[in-house]
């Protein structure tokens, strides 16, 4: 059997634990074989930066190479609005218009999300705000806030050019991260397509509302002592290996 279809595994939690019951956590995760997190890798991570830095594209790699669970509050808000639930129908004007969602929805979101995770997690979109990093303190303790800095005239060119899988959520670009066939997803075969907010017009006001809203954010785990920032505009490798320093 391949490893990854191991329920263990999959649950993050070490063999051991798995058959004498021992609850999971992220002292288990550390456990686990040579290619998932080693003893001294952090638990908790942060992906802060605008749109377009390149957090959903690192944090596909951190987990595919690391195990770790990526919790992505757009992925979620995308697929209540796709699903027409209640949060999917409150969420979408905000979402179309490139605005926060309010943090009442969010909070209570991601804290019931951040409940069902043992082990290594990322949360990419999460906090945006000074209030959601609050409530997430309360929660969780943050080992380290992963700052992508990209200027704004790259993301605006990254954001037009994106490209998104509607099943899987993976992201392309036209010109930088083509997929192997025209329109259609490497990963599961989804019809790619253009998400509304990554129009020109909505793009901009996305990273006005980033301006003002989450960039404090890098004042407030810089405070805390758990900033590290990554300048994002190489190739996806070279961040790549810088985001795996980071981690250690
Ligand atoms: P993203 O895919 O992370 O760029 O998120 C897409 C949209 O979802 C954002 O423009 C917001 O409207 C909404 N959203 C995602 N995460 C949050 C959050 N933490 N707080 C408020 N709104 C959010």
């Amino acid at each position: 059997m391949n490893r990854k279809d191991c329920k263990c595994f999959r649950e993050h939690v070490h063999p051991y634990q798995y058959i004498r019951g021992i609850p999971p956590g992220p002292s288990s995760l550390q456990l686990l074989y040579g290619d998932v997190l080693s003893i001294s890798m952090k638990t908790t991570i942060v992906l802060l930066g605008p749109p377009g830095a390149g957090k959903g594209t690192q944090g596909e790699k951190l987990t595919d190479e690391f195990g770790y669970v990526r919790l992505s509050t757009g992925d979620m808000l995308r697929e209540a609005v796709r699903n027409g639930t209640e949060l999917g129908k409150k969420a979408k004007e905000y979402m179309d218009a490139g605005a926060l969602v309010p943090n009442d929805l969010i909070i209570g979101l991601m804290k019931e999300k951040i409940k069902e995770v043992n082990g290594g997690v990322l949360l990419d979109g999460f906090p945006r705000t000074v209030e959601q990093a609050d409530a997430l303190g309360e929660v969780m303790k943050v080992d380290l806030a992963l700052n992508f800095d990209v200027p704004d005239e790259e993301l605006i060119s990254r954001l037009t050019q994106r490209r998104s899988c509607p099943d899987c959520n993976a992201v392309y670009h036209l010109v930088t991260k083509k997929p192997k066939q025209d329109g259609i997803c490497d990963k599961c075969g989804g019809k790619l397509y253009q998400r509304d907010d990554d129009k020109e017009s909505t793009v901009k006001n996305r990273l006005e509302v980033y301006h003002k809203n989450t960039q404090p954010l890098i004042d407030y785990y810089e405070k805390k002592g758990v900033l590290v920032t990554i300048p994002s505009t190489g190739s996806i490798d070279e961040i790549f290996e810088k985001v795996k320093k980071a981690i250690q």
